[in-house]
């Protein structure tokens, strides 16, 4: 058996999402940093809440469409294969290349990797969990191979609150990253997870211990990667703190589960602009942007009552050619800045870039035009985001002001509010719950 995989995606879902696409996890790592914690397991097998670290990791994985798996191991990496085997269990696939005797660092070891990896993969770093959208990583990592980039890097701009900063995100371009230099003047950290081309990674010599960390600083210094900021926090348990925190995090996922108003997002925060086919469109430029008058307080209004924001949202635009991939989540980025200069921070977005239709000669990609589960009136981003936050969808509601956005309320078990010319609007429903009518 092979890791190649060519399907265009997995046979057992209708959803086009990024299953066919090889997910390589960097587990070689001794963990020194861990101390008795790792001495005798792997960091994938480290307890968090009675389950090994990595089989969460995986069911995260599994819920953003990724089914392909193959893990670097080193340190301890019998335990890791004997606890996944080939995956089947699971529901996915795994393969494995082990390290050896000798720590090849993360640079060796992706290198010694090379026969068995595809044109393109995610790569992970195995101590991390990051439920993040990796089809919007993919898309966009497309849409800039096609300007000559052989990687793009998920960034956090963290402030060194996180982690130290080691990344210079300016602009929308990634213009430095160097995890040894002096952090001043950088804002972001690598997030831990990038999408890369096999050729650059064939760059790195070979039968010698390397670190990743040089091969991208190199490379983003000759302008080959991409930057995509990420707004979702990120978990690694390399350290005693931060596995003790994400332990709280999953014991209380489970424990407590959260309400939240779902949002639909252009027509019920934001105005439409002029424009499609039925006279009104999504903005597609965030200068474009303005919240509808009274919607900033209004979700001011429905945070104070406990609810999480969470916007979902359809995107159609680039099957139409009428935004490119990473347009359509600077939109989406500039709508949550505008609320946050009001005082409102959006828990989370989600957003469908597909259509069952478009326009095809003017889309950019494949497989962003076809069936998916996630267009509304199907509930799949509210039921990835529910997943994700721990949400209990019988407390929740969801605004909008189309059919659509009912239907999916409906679909999803979440009770239905309508605004627009249909309907109130959201500062109505907000008195509605303080008053507690609704
Ligand atoms: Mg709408
Ligand atoms: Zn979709």
């Amino acid at each position: 058996m092979t890791a190649r995989d060519t399907r265009p995606q997995d046979a057992t879902t209708p959803y086009a999402g990024p299953g066919h696409v090889q997910v390589v996890v960097l587990m070689g790592g001794l963990a020194t940093r861990l101390g008795d914690a790792a001495r005798t397991v792997p960091k994938a097998l480290i307890d968090v809440e009675g389950r090994p670290f990595f089989a969460i990791v995986l069911d995260a994985l599994k819920r953003r469409g990724l089914r392909r798996f193959l893990l670097l191991t080193g340190h301890l990496g019998d335990q890791v294969r004997a606890a996944f085997v080939d995956g089947a269990g699971l529901g996915v696939r795994i393969d494995y290349r082990d390290d050896g005797p000798e720590p090849l660092g993360t640079g060796g070891a992706l290198r010694a990797a090379l026969p068995l990896l595809d044109e393109r993969f995610f790569l992970l770093y195995g101590d991390s969990y990051m439920d993040i959208d990796y089809e919007r990583l993919y898309r966009e990592h497309l849409h800039h191979e096609r300007e000559g980039r052989a990687a793009l890097m998920s960034l956090y701009r963290n402030d060194d609150a996180l982690e130290r900063s080691n990344a210079r995100f300016e602009g929308g371009r990634l213009v430095r990253y160097d995890k040894r230099a002096d952090p001043a003047g950088m804002r972001h950290v690598d997030f831990g997870v990038s999408v890369v081309r096999r050729d650059l990674v064939a760059r790195i010599p070979a039968n010698t211990p390397a670190d990743l960390a040089d091969l991208m600083r190199d490379a983003t210094a000759e302008g080959l990667v991409a930057g995509c900021e990420l707004r979702d926090r990120f978990w690694e348990i390399g350290r005693p703190g931060p596995l003790e925190a994400f332990r709280a995090y999953v014991r209380d996922r489970a424990a407590r589960p959260r309400k939240a108003v779902f949002l639909d997002r252009d027509g019920t925060i934001n105005e439409q602009v002029r424009g499609g086919a039925e006279g009104v469109d999504s903005p597609f430029r965030p200068e474009d942007v303005r919240l509808i008058p009274g919607a900033a307080d209004a979700l001011k209004r429905l945070k104070s009552l406990g609810y999480l924001l969470i916007v979902v949202t359809n995107q159609p635009g680039a099957t139409k050619g009428k935004a490119t991939v990473p347009d359509l989540w600077r939109v989406d980025d500039r709508v949550r800045d505008l609320l946050a200069a009001e005082g409102v921070a959006i828990d989370d977005s989600l957003v469908c870039p597909h259509h069952p239709a478009g326009v095809p000669d003017r889309c950019p990609g494949a497989g962003l035009i076809g069936p998916c589960a996630c267009r509304k009136p199907a509930p799949g981003l509210i039921g990835t985001a529910a997943a994700k936050h721990g949400i209990d969808l019988a407390a929740s509601f969801l605004v909008g002001d189309s059919d659509a956005d009912i239907g999916a309320a409906e679909a999803a078990g979440v009770r239905a509010v309508r605004v627009g010319p249909n309907g109130g609007t959201l500062s109505e429903f907000a008195d509605r719950l303080l008053q507690g009518e609704a």
